[in-house]
């Protein structure tokens, strides 16, 4: 263990063939508590090698292990039974997240349920996938199979750990793929915690695998991989680019959901309390780092003004804490990487737009990565804070005059993520809705999310959809299958 590491620290292994295992070099990395910048966990720092032996065993549990053969009935019932093991544990879970996260564990807590219903519903989705008779003119039978892709390697994010290991996980495994997941660096030990229950709840061994390491020198092999078939990619749009082309060289099957810039719409006929509200929370809820975030705050002339003063109002009032406190309302962010880039685009801001509130860190903590949600207002749609995912708690806001000036904003980005449009009018709704080019769009509301709802990006927010019968979709290759029903021979010679 490196000197300096208070002995209570807890060491991970990871999770390999169901088994519990060090990293080949026995090298392990440090996972931190960002409100005390101390060390909480210390686990595996995966390689190559450790890749290798990863998708050697989901590829093995693939091919000739007994999940191939497992009924999508009883693969449903995995994925209940791991449900369950989940709510019983969810106040462990939930406060290991917040501790690890920042998070307010009163959101890791609907995080945890989030993560259940999940698995529920994708065991539900188990025994409904269906196949297709195709009308086909001949005195033949064709049909359309579905079948499970292969071994899905799975890379995903810090902002919602073991969420996102679950929205990409449950359909895999409800359609009967294996999988190797790789969470986060800074994020790593639910997903590991989770882990303890995989073989009791029926998964044979192989089947997932979990395995702990950095972005370059354990999720890159594993993208690389030729026995990997798909890989299911959540994170930012420099990396998700690298990987669409790291994967071109074995033609793998990708999906990508790489954040946005999403634009909030604020009509001067919204309803005011609950469009401030909206938001409020649209940008800030789990600090910003919220891959929806409406960081554009878009405000229509006549109630701009009125807008941005009770917007700075009410986000004064917003309570910063300490993530296990059930008041909090936003913790520290993440890492300090992410906090030394939120702060940068904060001194950004202040060249290229006007500041309405925050702009620092929150100095009345002594200690973790507290920054205070921060307002920008008089913002040009062609400023950096405009363009570029911040994924912290910084708002944009900019003023449009008319509907047809909202939707060209709106639009005038790289991503296309998601969106919202508050107007009591159910008319200018729909036409705005319609001229948006984005994956969601919510009507006076932003950022409710339905495991039976698709999920995912236009434009350069990536490709795919996760969630609902969608996301399942996306871990089955289709095979056709003729039946010749003509018992006279072809007669070609
Ligand atoms: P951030 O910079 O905010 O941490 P990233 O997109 O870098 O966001 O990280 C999201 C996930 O992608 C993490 O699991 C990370 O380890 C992984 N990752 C980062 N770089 C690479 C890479 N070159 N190849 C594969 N995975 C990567
Ligand atoms: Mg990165």
């Amino acid at each position: 263990m490196p000197g300096g590491v208070k002995t209570d620290v807890k060491t991970y292994q990871m999770y390999i063939n169901g088994e519990w295992v060090a990293s080949q070099s026995n090298k392990t990395f440090p996972v931190y508590d960002p409100s005390t910048e101390e060390v909480i966990a210390q686990v595996p720092d995966a390689n190559a090698e450790d890749v290798n032996r990863a998708v050697a065993s989901a590829k093995a549990a693939f091919e000739d292990g007994p999940w191939a053969t497992t009924t999508a009935q009883e693969r449903g019932r995995v994925l209940f039974r791991l449900a369950d093991k989940i709510r019983q544990n969810t106040a462990m879970l939930a406060e290991l997240e917040a501790r690890n996260t920042g998070k307010p564990i009163v959101e890791a807590e609907y995080d945890i349920g989030d993560v259940a219903t999940c698995f529920e519903y994708y065991g539900g989705l188990a025994t409904k996938i269906l196949g297709y008779v195709n009308p086909v003119p001949d005195n033949a039978m064709s049909l359309t199979l579905k079948e499970p892709i292969g071994v899905a390697g799975q890379i995903i994010p810090w902002n919602y750990p073991l969420l996102m290991g679950a929205w990409k996980l449950a359909p895999a495994l409800a359609a009967g793929c294996t999988c190797v997941l790789k969470p986060a660096e800074q994020t790593p030990i639910t997903a590991l915690e989770m882990a303890n229950w995989l073989a009791d709840v029926g998964l044979p061994p192989g089947v997932v695998n979990i395995i702990t390491g950095f972005g370059e020198s354990c999720g890159a092999p594993l993208v690389q991989h030729p026995d990997v078939n798909k890989v299911a990619f959540t994170g930012s749009a420099a990396v998700g680019k690298i990987i669409v082309k790291m994967a071109a060289d074995t033609v793998k099957r990708v999906t990508l959901e790489l954040g946005g810039k999403s634009p909030n719409i604020f009509f001067a006929d919204a309803d005011f309390e609950a469009a401030i509200d909206g938001a409020l929370f649209g940008v800030f809820i789990n600090q910003g780092e919220v891959c929806s975030a409406g960081s554009r705050v878009l405000v229509q002339k006549p109630i701009y003004k009125k807008f941005v003063d009770a917007m700075v109002e009410k986000a004064k009032k917003i309570k910063l804490g300490a993530p296990l406190d059930r008041d909090t309302k936003m913790g520290p962010l993440v890492s300090k990487d992410q906090y030394d880039r939120v702060r940068s685009y904060q001194e950004v801001g202040k060249k290229e737009a006007k500041l309405a509130s925050g702009g620092g860190r929150a100095e009345k903590f002594a200690k973790g990565y507290y920054v205070e949600p921060t307002i920008f207002y008089d913002v040009d749609n062609s400023a950096r804070i405009a363009r570029e995912e911040i994924f912290g708690p910084v708002a944009t806001v900019i003023p449009f005059d008319d509907e047809k000036d909202a939707v060209k904003i709106a639009n005038d980005s790289p991503y296309g993520l998601a969106a919202a449009v508050w107007t009591r009018d159910i008319f200018k709704a729909f036409r705005t809705v319609k001229a948006i080019r984005a994956g969601i769009v919510w009507i006076n509301h932003m950022q409710p999310t339905y495991v039976e709802a698709p999920w995912g990006g236009y434009k350069q927010s990536g490709f795919g959809r996760e969630l609902g019968p969608w996301g399942i979709e996306e871990y089955l290759e289709t095979k056709q299958v003729h039946i010749n029903l003509n018992e006279q021979p072809i007669g070609w010679y």
